[in-house]
């Protein structure tokens, strides 16, 4: 049975034995595999709890630091 909870204003699910960020495996599978190492999934409408694929981005750690940054 999958439970979910809300963690830095993020959902997460279980899967049993550990917690996991919904937009990032929403992200990967969108992408068809995985989110490479040093990447984070970025929601263009800035609403963390919005996991619509469409609202997902797979960007470099780097770039997401960038996007954030502009929009202060
Ligand atoms: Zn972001």
């Amino acid at each position: 049975m999958a439970k979910f909870r809300i963690n830095n204003g993020y959902k997460q699910y279980s899967t049993g034995n550990s917690w996991q960020y919904t937009h990032r495996t929403v992200a990967a599978k969108a992408s068809g595999g995985t989110i490479p190492k040093g990447y984070e999934v970025h929601h263009k409408n800035c609403v963390k709890t919005d996991n619509r694929p469409s609202n997902l981005a797979i960007v470099s750690k780097e770039t997401h630091h960038q996007i954030h940054n502009k929009n202060k």
